[in-house]
């Protein structure tokens, strides 16, 4: 039985990276019946809406999508799709794994921890007030008469709520992950010290978790600021990081820096029982339709969809020849060299070709 996928080519660079990687997987024999559906600005054009009806249904009906990245603009118009899709089917775990390559730009050699970002709350739940709204005012009134601190009067509020429970099934998904996965030592990072009712929250909840796994994964604590100078100083001393929504979305760039780019960070929103596959990546729109960009990072997505999906052989073949690729540098996208002349730089379906070359069935 093939299995039946949902996928997204997004807008942007979406729908070149999202055709490099279903080529890679279809190249490994792994039998695929791919649904396609849309969202996104190509999709506003066509059906008048960003995120159809019938795309989230689709992901639920099939419970696991690839999914190209989406365009947000920034402070105005319509909320962010990725965002709305991780809330609307409770994809509560951003799991992202974080790997040097040999062959990639780095400073740094042996790096592979994993990033498992909380998804459904925080700065995140689009639970804001727009500065000089008749609502927002009254908030502010309300916020000093509880609080009894002042809050300038032209302030524009969001509001964080972290909870109990969501901190709960997210250290807890941590834990499970370290496990399955035979990894060592998961990190809490936080900022407790500043936000003792969210982010001490997430902590006290965090370290309660780990109570559970004492003698089989180690726990420890950092404040996300010193995190940040950690893991550029020595990002090869840590494992799994278990972070809130914010502080997850800011270190995974940050992480992805360390192993070479945004073009080779790949990604997955998982819940109970639907997952999506995704590069860490936004949608470039700068490169839009020129065959340039990396597709490694949506690539590497579908090798994680491949692990999703218990086709280990598949996964590891596919990542091996992924390896195996950047590993010659031979047909590489421009942003694996610093010359932007080098003969070996290639478009992105040339370096997929590349790939499913290489693969080995
Ligand atoms: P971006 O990740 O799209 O691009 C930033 C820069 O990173 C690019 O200019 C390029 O230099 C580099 N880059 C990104 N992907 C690359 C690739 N595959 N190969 C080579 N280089 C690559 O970030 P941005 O410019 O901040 O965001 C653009 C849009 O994407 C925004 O609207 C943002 O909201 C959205 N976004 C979407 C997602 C998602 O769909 N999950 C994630 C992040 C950002």
């Amino acid at each position: 039985m093939p299995h039946k996928i949902t996928l997204i080519p997004g807008d942007g660079i979406g729908p070149e990276v999202s055709l490099a990687a279903k080529r890679c997987v279809e190249a490994t024999g792994v039998k695929i019946d791919w649904e396609k559906a849309e969202a996104g600005s190509d999709a506003l054009e066509k059906t008048g809406e960003l995120l159809p009806k019938a795309t989230l249904d689709s992901i639920k009906r099939n419970k696991v999508a690839l999914k190209g990245p989406i365009i947000t603009p920034i402070g105005e118009g319509f909320r962010s799709v990725n965002v709305a899709i991780r809330q609307a089917l409770d994809l509560y775990a951003c799991v992202r794994p974080v790997k040097t390559y040999p062959g990639v730009k780095s400073l740094y050699k042996d790096i592979d921890l994993v990033i498992v970002r909380e998804n459904s709350e925080d700065l995140y739940a689009g639970i804001e007030f727009e500065e000089g709204r008749p609502e927002t005012k009254k908030l502010i009134q309300e916020i000093e008469a509880q609080s009894k601190k002042k809050i300038r009067p032209d302030s524009g509020i969001s509001i964080k709520p972290i909870s109990k429970s969501a901190s709960e099934r997210i250290v807890r998904f941590a834990f499970e992950y370290a496990l399955k996965h035979g990894r060592k030592k998961v990190t809490i990072v936080h900022k407790a010290n500043i936000m003792k009712f969210t982010d001490g929250l997430f902590l006290k909840v965090g370290r309660q978790v780990s109570q559970n796994y004492a003698g089989r994964i180690d726990f420890n604590e950092a404040i996300v600021d010193n995190m940040s100078m950690q893991l550029v100083q020595k990002p090869n001393v840590y494992d799994v990081l278990v972070l809130p929504n914010l502080y997850g979305d800011i270190l995974s760039d940050l992480c992805a820096g360390l192993i070479g780019g945004l073009g080779i960070a790949p990604g997955a929103n998982i819940g109970d029982d639907l997952a999506v596959f995704e590069a860490v990546h936004g949608s470039a729109p700068k490169y839009k339709g020129q065959n340039k960009v990396n597709p490694t990072a949506m690539i590497l997505s579908g090798v994680l969809m491949l692990e999703y999906l218990k086709e280990e052989k598949a996964a590891r073949n596919l990542e091996n020849a992924v390896s195996e690729v950047i590993a010659e540098g031979r047909s590489v996208t421009y942003d694996f060299k610093s010359d932007p002349n080098d003969p070996n730089i290639v478009g992105t379906q040339e370096m997929a070709d590349a790939i499913i070359k290489k693969i080995k069935n």
